[in-house]
Order: C-alpha cells, then sequence, then structure tokens
C-alpha cells in the first residue's frame, strides 16, 4: 500500500517537509479509487491524468497546494462533465467555466478532478434518484451513503478523495456526512458564492465542504468563501481565518437542545449517540440550556413548497435546446420540449416539478406559496430569539442511521419527512455542520455512523467549527 490517505492537513506537513510529492498523493488516490470505486460508486468520472499534470505544476506554498479535491456532480468546472446525476444532461453538456468556487480553490492550490455522484438536480436524501448509478454506504455497503451528496460523503469515507465538496440545500451536505462519517458543513447564505453551482432552489441552496476532520472543513472554508459580483446574493463580508481559535474549546459556552429537535420519532440508539456527545460538551465546560423552536413542526411543510417552487423555475431551461438531450424527431417545438423533458427527467425530478408549478399557480398561490413564505420568516425568526441566549444549537441530523438500499424508494413523504432536523437551517439561512460523534450497530453487525448536529447564527461558521472541534476531541474522532 502507498501512502495512507489521510487529511489535508497531514498531507500538507508531509508536502511542505518535502517527505511526499503531490503525485504521490495521486497515486495513493488512484489505488484507492481503482479498488474500492467499482463497489462504492462515489464517482461518476475522474480525470486522474489531467490531475497529475496539474500536480506537477501545484503550487506548494499555497494553503490547499497539490490536495486534489472530489466534486459533486453540480458543480461546474471548466471542461468536466457536470451531469446532476441525470440522463438529461449525460453526454450533453461540458461545462464551459469554472465555478467560483472552484477558482478559488485552484488559486488556493487543489486539484478538482472527480465527479461525485449525487441525487438527480440534488432532489433526495438516498443518492438512489441518480440516474447514472448507485452509490453505497462505505460503512454498509447494503445501504444508502444518504444524500443527495452521497457520491461526496462516500468518496471522502472510503478514502477515495481527501476532500469534497456538495451543496446543501434542505441538508445534503450534512445528512450524507452524518450517513457516512465524515465532517460536512453547510456555510450561512451568502458566505459561499453559488457562481456555477446548477440551481436547486436558489433562496436555499449553499456550497459546502465534506470533510475527514474538523479542521479540514475550516481549511476548505478559508479558501471557498468571500464576495463575489457573479452572485448578486453573495455577502461583502470579512473571511475571517476559520482555522484560528478551532482549538479553543467550549468552556463558558451556552448550547441551545430545542426541545422540538428531541421529541417523538428519533432512533433511540441515534439518540442515545447524541446525548453521549452533549455530556461530552459538557463536560467540556459548555453549559446546556433547553430552548424552544416553536414552528419547528410547519418546516418540512414549508420547505417542500419553497423548494420545489425554486426548482419548477429554475428547471425551466433543461429544455433540450439551451441544455440538455434533445428528444428525436419532435413534430414541432412543444412536442420537442416536452418529449426532451419527459425523458430526461427522472420521477423524482418531475414530482417536484409538479408540486412547484402547483403551488405557484393562480389560484394556490396565496395559499401555498405565499403562506409558505409567512412561516419561513416565523421560523427564522425562531433562530433569532433562540440566538439571543445560546452560542449554537445541538441536536441529531437524522432521526435514524443510513437506511438500507430500497428502503424509501417509493416512499417520498417518509424521506421527507426525514428532512426535519436539517431543513430549518436553509429555510433560515443559517450556517450547520455534521461532526461524527459515534456508531450504532445495524441488525447485521455493520457500525453505521452518527452525526451530531450544530447550528450556529447567520455568520457563525467559527464558533460552529470551534464547538465541532470540542465534540470531535470529546468523542476521540
Ligand atoms: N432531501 C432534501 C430534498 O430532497 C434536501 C436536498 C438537498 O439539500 N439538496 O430536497
Amino acid at each position: 500500500m502507498s501512502l495512507p490517505l489521510q487529511s489535508i492537513s497531514g498531507l500538507r506537513k508531509q508536502l511542505t517537509s518535502g517527505d511526499i510529492q503531490p503525485g504521490d498523493i495521486l497515486d495513493a488516490l488512484v489505488e484507492s479509487i481503482e479498488s474500492t470505486n467499482g463497489t462504492i460508486g462515489a464517482y461518476l468520472s475522474y480525470d486522474l491524468e489531467g490531475a497529475k499534470q496539474e500536480a506537477n505544476k501545484a503550487d506548494l506554498s499555497q494553503p490547499l497546494g497539490g490536495i486534489p479535491i472530489a466534486i459533486k456532480d453540480n458543480i461546474n468546472v471548466k471542461g468536466q462533465p457536470c451531469t446532476c446525476g441525470s440522463k438529461f444532461l449525460d453526454g450533453a453538456y461540458n461545462a464551459p467555466y469554472d465555478a467560483t468556487v472552484i477558482s478559488k480553490l485552484r488559486q488556493a492550490g487543489a486539484i478538482p478532478f472527480g465527479r461525485a455522484n449525487m441525487d438527480e438536480f440534488a432532489m433526495g436524501s438516498t443518492t438512489e434518484s441518480s440516474a447514472l448509478g448507485t452509490t453505497c454506504n462505505p460503512s454498509d455497503t447494503t445501504r444508502t451513503p444518504g444524500g443527495s451528496s452521497g457520491g461526496s460523503a462516500a468518496a471522502v469515507a472510503s478514502r477515495c478523495a481527501i476532500a469534497a465538496l456538495g451543496s446543501d440545500t434542505g441538508g445534503s451536505i450534512r445528512q450524507p456526512a452524518s450517513h457516512c462519517g465524515v465532517v460536512g458543513l453547510k456555510p450561512s447564505y451568502g458566505r459561499v458564492s453559488r457562481y456555477g453551482l446548477v440551481a436547486f432552489a436558489s433562496s436555499l441552496d449553499q456550497i459546502g465542504p465534506l470533510t475527514h476532520n474538523v479542521e479540514d472543513a475550516a481549511l476548505m472554508l478559508n479558501a471557498m468563501c468571500g464576495y463575489d459580483t457573479s452572485d448578486s446574493t453573495s455577502l461583502e463580508q470579512d473571511v475571517p481565518d476559520f482555522t484560528r481559535g478551532l482549538d479553543q474549546g467550549v468552556a463558558g459556552m451556552k448550547l441551545g437542545l430545542p426541545k422540538e429537535y428531541f421529541g417523538e420519532g428519533i432512533d433511540p440508539a441515534v439518540r442515545k449517540q447524541i446525548d453521549q456527545a452533549i455530556a461530552g460538551l459538557e463536560s467540556a465546560g459548555a453549559e446546556m440550556v433547553e430552548i424552544s423552536l416553536p414552528h419547528t413542526e410547519y418546516a418540512v411543510a414549508t420547505y417542500y413548497i419553497i423548494a420545489p417552487a425554486e426548482a419548477s423555475s429554475n428547471l425551466s431551461r433543461f429544455d433540450g435546446v439551451r441544455y440538455g438531450n434533445r428528444a428525436e424527431k419532435p413534430d414541432d417545438i412543444l412536442d420537442l420540449y416536452r418529449r426532451s423533458r419527459e425523458q430526461g427527467f427522472g420521477p423524482e425530478v418531475k414530482r417536484r416539478i409538479i408540486l412547484g408549478t402547483y403551488v405557484l399557480s393562480s389560484g394556490y398561490y396565496d395559499a401555498y406559496y405565499n403562506r409558505a413564505q409567512k412561516v419561513r420568516t416565523l421560523i427564522r425568526q425562531d433562530f433569532q430569539n433562540a440566538y439571543q441566549n445560546v452560542d449554537a444549537i445541538l441536536s441529531p441530523v437524522t432521526p435514524s442511521a443510513a437506511p438500507l438500499l430500497g428502503a424509501d424508494k417509493d416512499n417520498p413523504l417518509q424521506q421527507y419527512l426525514a428532512d426535519i432536523y436539517t431543513i430549518s437551517a436553509n429555510l433560515a439561512g443559517i450556517c450547520g455542520i455534521s461532526v461524527p460523534c459515534g456508531t450504532i450497530t445495524s441488525e447485521t453487525g455493520s457500525q453505521l455512523p452518527v452525526g451530531l448536529q450544530i447550528l450556529g447564527p447567520h455568520m457563525g461558521e467559527k464558533k460552529i467549527l470551534q464547538v465541532a472541534r470540542a465534540s470531535e476531541i470529546q468523542s476521540g474522532h
């Protein structure tokens, strides 16, 4: 076995001391991907030759110099395919430009080299809605890796990537991170430019890192964020060094436990791991405070109105003319649109488009979309009120560990309900992180990872990283 693929920080030390070369990392990655990707299916495609050439030129003085990164297949990397896990774009689109995050990662010396599988257009929670392949959970290959950034999480967890990018519209970074036992960070809305991310729901989407540990998440965020004139929703805010103060601990911090997140519906085995993580942070000096986020019960309904509404509009560009594979021998232009969309989109995407079009249609707009926007404001206010008294909020990421492949495939409602702990953060625009806190034993004896979610106020990334680092130390990860 060549070089063990570990964290960015670990490899960077070896690179800067001259013990290893970027090419050694690529060699190890090739070996790992060739032996593992066939089983796990984390990648849809990769360009290791191109990456090797870039590695030879890597500027090692940069903070991510020589580090190859896996990219969710909905983020544009110039010259590489960007399928969004959809038949519609498969073989029909190569990115003509780099997304802003990609340019920034390149400036920091990183090498984006592979395309990670995902739920089609990021709609889903298991990566099973991908039309282009199955991804399994590296901890138990009979189970899903979570989703929609399941390929990114599985790549990192199976050591087929050192770090990856995902996107989070309703939990799609944090939830697969939790299921695969890696760290996943959803930045605050506006922190990271969305330019070059194929939009799902523009008011909710954020790009974020999936990494082996909390320090790596901070290193990635350092490189990724900042104001971008190409994204009008990116914020003009100073970018702190997120690695500074990471080890300051939680002594004296007040951490909120929302009573609505600890009620019915959590698997007791998951609850036990979360309780232990909470006890760990308490023993590290944090004070736990019970809080209430009273509009939590409306979050799933609100999200599943707003997200499909925005999706139905964003996905109108996939018509076989502007983007996507075109149906053959159309009778006329309408027939071309209709059949291209019929053939290109999978069932979950169609369900969202139909739902979104319905809630936006005249006659229903006020009853659904407008009302959902009002409830969204109430959810945001719940968090603002909570952060008057606490520094961050702790909760589970999901009610249960990774489901078996196929288990919820025909039960979309069941899947939607499992998003309960993650989607409020997107509705409120705040930041959140999932950090591994333990495992539970499945019926077959496999060890299934469980993540602790730490939610911070808008632009509170420094604080949640600090809490996550403290939890990582306490739980021995
Ligand atoms: N599971 C949620 C959905 O299906 C979240 C997806 C996401 O964050 N991209 O919409």
